[in-house]
């Protein structure tokens, strides 16, 4: 089967199943464009955080909440990862707050929302839902205890400095207007390296030719 055609089959397929899937994800392996070799950006696929169209790193979800009745000390907190939930309560009287995860996984930011973002503490309460969402949802879920972002950082730094199996895979030299990232893609013998647009040959600056 012609593998184009087989790529768009994926692709509308895709519009069936849940958004960040496992079958979405898969589809959208057998969908990709980029070199086969480039297992990288499959791998980033596979196990990077799903958010409207893009496979970024793995983390928790923010987590918002409220208190029923607006009662601090007793009955129900409720929860949602979903800012629509938070919305659909315009207009009513209701206050959330949220564990608001920033900088790739590196920062929680804590907030009030519908107003200025001003500091506030946690209480005990407040702490052991923190405690939990943080385990269970930032570590667990989000993270694979760790596994999932050495993965995901795994496949990025593969599809940066992506090498093309049995090519020269030579890099411009330091000063020469390109980066090291760059491997020349070129197989056999040749004078001029090769990566993408960009050209170089021994001892000269790179270049940028037009698409061929
Ligand atoms: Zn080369």
């Amino acid at each position: 089967m012609n593998i184009e055609k087989t790529r768009t089959k994926a692709m509308r397929l895709r519009r069936k199943t849940r958004e960040g899937g496992i079958a979405y994800r898969a589809l959208t392996i057998i969908g990709d464009r980029h070199p086969w070799y480039d297992w990288g950006h499959r791998l980033m696929i596979l196990v990077g955080e799903h958010r409207t169209g893009s496979f970024d790193a793995p983390r928790g979800r923010d987590l918002w909440y409220r208190f029923a009745d607006e009662n601090e000390a007793h009955g129900q907190i409720i929860t949602t990862h979903d800012y629509a939930d938070v919305r659909a309560t315009d207009g009513q009287d209701v206050s959330w707050r949220i564990f608001d995860v920033q900088d790739e996984g590196g920062t929680v930011k804590l907030g009030f929302w519908g107003e200025r973002i001003t500091h506030y503490g946690l209480s005990r309460r407040e702490l052991a839902l923190f405690r939990r969402w943080d385990l269970w949802e930032c570590r667990a879920r989000g993270e694979w205890f760790g596994l999932r972002r050495w993965l995901y950082f795994k496949g990025l730094h593969a599809a940066v400095y992506l090498k093309r199996p049995f090519a020269c895979n030579a890099v411009p030299p330091m000063g020469s207007g390109g980066y090291s990232h760059w491997h020349c893609e070129v197989r056999g013998k040749h004078d001029t390296h090769r990566y993408r647009n960009y050209t170089w040959a021994r001892a000269e600056r790179v270049r940028y030719e037009e698409v061929r």
